[in-house]
């Protein structure tokens, strides 16, 4: 099917710089490819879920120049590109994973894992020390009736080999999601389809070659690429693009919205603007650059997608223009 790279955004508010460059990064790796470009709405964690926040994530993409083939508001072979309408796939996914015996029921509270003596805390986190694995069916009916209220959750058995892949921008990585992670929820106990099972079965069913994501991701990615291979799907290549920081040095967060696109653009920027701040935040320009992101498209190489500079936050100029 050739290159097929996709943007997965979660409508739980505004857009911030680091997450445009990401987006950006992820549509350059795909043109430069000549490939697809799917837009995909992550929206599968609907508490979270900002009203308008999907409207403007989309016009802030096209604002900036940014175009893709299949979306939500560009109908394809692999849709609906909503996660939210995608729940009666989710649920099938589910069942070629129980006709394998790799799911089972766990009744632990987050802070029940938390608080498992043994539990050791593994790159992902706190690693889940297998609880609920081999309970039996009496078991578990006490456990249900201890917590009635509660459902259980549905965790997927990770094999006990190492998972290892060549990442485009961070290289090597391996883990041993037995060790490290342990058995991860696919589904929650609120009944909801977790993020980790979702981006797989749409990444796979949607033919997705390249994941840009940012490397937030990168120690998703071994539990990912356990769940292709229980799907019988090859992974995808995956690119994990470094993370802005703010001033402080800190993550940037959607939360206090200091850095949406809204602001920007009362604050008279344009996309030139914006475009140029973000590729020079990765070393591709020269500061001060501005270009249209075709143009950026032209300049840059794949060579230069693999070794993005990483740098602290762009300065914003604080005077109107
Ligand atoms: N929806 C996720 C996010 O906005 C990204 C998922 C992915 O790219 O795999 O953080």
């Amino acid at each position: 099917m050739g290159v097929r790279g996709r943007y997965a955004p979660s409508p739980t508010g505004a857009l911030h710089l680091g997450n445009l460059r990401t987006a950006l990064f992820a549509w350059l790796q795909a043109r430069k490819e000549n490939g697809a470009f799917v837009l995909r709405m992550e929206d599968i964690d609907q508490p979270r879920v900002q009203e308008g926040s999907a409207e403007e994530i989309l016009s802030d993409l096209k604002w900036l120049g940014l175009t893709w083939d299949e979306g939500p508001d560009e109908d394809g072979p692999f849709g609906p590109y909503v996660q939210s309408e995608r729940l009666r796939i989710y649920e099938e996914s589910l069942q070629i994973l129980r006709d394998q015996d790799l799911l089972f029921r766990c009744y632990c509270s987050r802070r029940d894992v938390r608080e498992a003596a043994s539990a050791p805390h593994g790159p992902g986190g706190v690693v889940y020390p297998g609880t609920c694995r081999h309970l039996t069916a009496d078991e578990q009916r006490r456990l249900q009736a201890q917590r009635p209220e509660r459902n259980p959750s549905l965790r997927f058995i990770v094999p006990d080999d190492r998972v290892a892949f060549l990442d485009q921008i961070a290289g090597d990585y391996a883990e041993v999601p037995a060790r490290d992670v342990g058995d991860f929820i696919v589904r929650r106990s609120d009944s909801l389809f977790a993020y980790q099972l979702v981006v797989v079965v749409d990444d796979a069913l949607m033919g997705i070659s390249d994941v840009v994501r940012g490397a937030d991701l990168l120690t998703s990615t071994p539990r990912q690429m356990a769940l292709f291979d229980a799907f019988g799907v090859s992974p995808p290549r995956f690119w994990h693009a470094p993370l802005m920081l703010d001033h402080q040095g800190d993550r940037m967060s959607k939360r206090d919205g200091s850095d949406s696109l809204a602001l920007l653009r009362d604050q008279g920027y344009k996309p030139a603007d914006v475009i140029g701040l973000l590729a020079s935040s990765l070393g591709w320009v020269d500061k001060g650059s501005r270009l249209s992101a075709g143009e950026l498209l032209e300049e840059i190489t794949l060579d230069d997608l693999r070794a993005p500079s990483a740098r602290p936050a762009p300065s914003l100029r604080s005077e109107k223009l």
